[in-house]
């Protein structure tokens, strides 16, 4: 842990990359610091994403996910 903030239970979205996809988690329990917003996963949440992800369980719904490509973005030239 970076700083010294509290942690709060709270549900929140994961998104994560899993062979090559991306994979969205909603109302994953997860600790979250009141000061810097960085989450903690206990290892059982670990475990649920894990068998969320890999085992047979459908998806709720399908979104459609805008990736963008920080390096060939053009803000070289408008950050000085
Ligand atoms: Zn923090």
């Amino acid at each position: 842990m970076y700083c010294k903030g509290k942690l709060e239970k709270k549900l929140v979205a994961r998104i994560q990359e899993y062979e090559g996809r991306w994979i969205v988690i909603e109302n994953l329990p997860a600790l979250v610091c009141d000061q810097c917003g960085e989450q903690f996963y206990t290892p059982q949440t670990h475990d649920l994403v894990v068998s969320l992800i890999t085992g047979k369980t459908r998806p709720v719904r399908t979104e459609v996910i805008e990736v963008y490509d920080a390096a060939s973005a053009a803000w070289h030239s408008s950050v000085k």
